[in-house]
């Protein structure tokens, strides 16, 4: 098993963000974390990748615990997550940025940038149809373009063996529908080079089609675990989230679940 998570709970004061979640998601496989505003997604993901601490429960990687690592030891360990409002390094160019988190960061005053990793660097760009810009400065691209840098930096921060997990959360957020296809396009190619993904939507239209499995928090609990096909049938979540009416859509013409 890749990850586990077991009875993890997060307090912000009263509100119980996450009330005793348990899951697992296997090696290779691509899962959706769904649920309406406020479930807890974006609590759960930084619990996973260590920028909070959860109030209770652990998660564990590849059998081993590492609730009480840091966000830096578990990249280190094969885990990486992006954030819901892309986040680069925007004062320097589309290369740089991959440039400097293929250094690990760990830069002096007589290195030169332009001079680490440059053809791998350019490769990372490329795999995400970013090679034309590399020399544009991050903070004049395009919001879509800044996330698909994101997603090539958090590729790059990876060791380049072993297990690899993913954590996106809202990959394709604020983008055009079209722009979310070609976005969730490229978490499948990801995902079909043998990294693991948990990745967090709240357009159907990128999570059905796309997603192997399916997770469904609401309130804080997990509501249903499954396949696609199953979770969009099942009356709990019709009920709390899809809406009855939902129907399953191709990419691109999905509809937007509401709030
Ligand atoms: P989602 O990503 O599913 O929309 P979140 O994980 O962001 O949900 O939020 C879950 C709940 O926790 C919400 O009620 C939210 O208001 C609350 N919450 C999240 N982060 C904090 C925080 N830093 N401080 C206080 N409350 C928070
Ligand atoms: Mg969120």
């Amino acid at each position: 098993m890749s990850l586990r998570v077991a009875n993890l709970v997060k307090h912000f004061g009263g509100v119980k963000a996450l009330d005793g979640v348990d899951f697992e998601v296997p090696a290779g496989q691509c899962v959706a974390l769904i649920g309406p505003n406020g479930a807890g997604k974006s609590t759960c993901f930084a619990c996973l990748a260590g920028q909070l601490t959860p109030s209770a429960g652990r998660v564990f990687w590849q059998g081993r615990d590492i609730t009480d690592r840091s966000a830096a030891q578990r990249m280190s360990l094969g885990m990486a997550r992006t954030f819901q409002v892309a986040q680069t390094f925007e004062a320097l160019t589309a290369l740089q940025n991959v440039q400097l988190v293929r250094s690990r960061h760990r830069l002096s005053w007589w290195d030169r940038l332009s001079a680490r990793f440059p053809q791998q660097s350019l490769q990372d760009l490329q795999s995400v149809g970013l090679d034309r810009v590399a020399d544009t400065v991050a903070a004049d691209l395009p919001y879509g373009a800044r996330k698909r840098l994101e997603l090539a930096l958090a590729l790059a921060g990876l060791p380049e063996h072993g297990q690899r997990l993913l954590l996106l959360d809202e990959p394709a957020a604020g983008l055009a529908p079209t722009e979310r296809a070609a976005m969730m396009g490229l978490v499948r190619q990801v995902a079909s080079r043998g990294v693991t993904v948990l990745y967090t939507e709240h357009n159907m239209d990128a999570v059905f089609g796309v997603a192997d499995r399916v997770l469904v928090l609401m309130q804080g609990r997990k509501v249903a675990d499954g396949d696609p096909a199953a979770v969009a049938l099942d009356p709990q979540v019709r009920e709390g989230y899809l809406g009855r009416d939902f129907a399953l859509q191709p990419l691109q013409e999905g509809p937007h679940v509401r709030s």
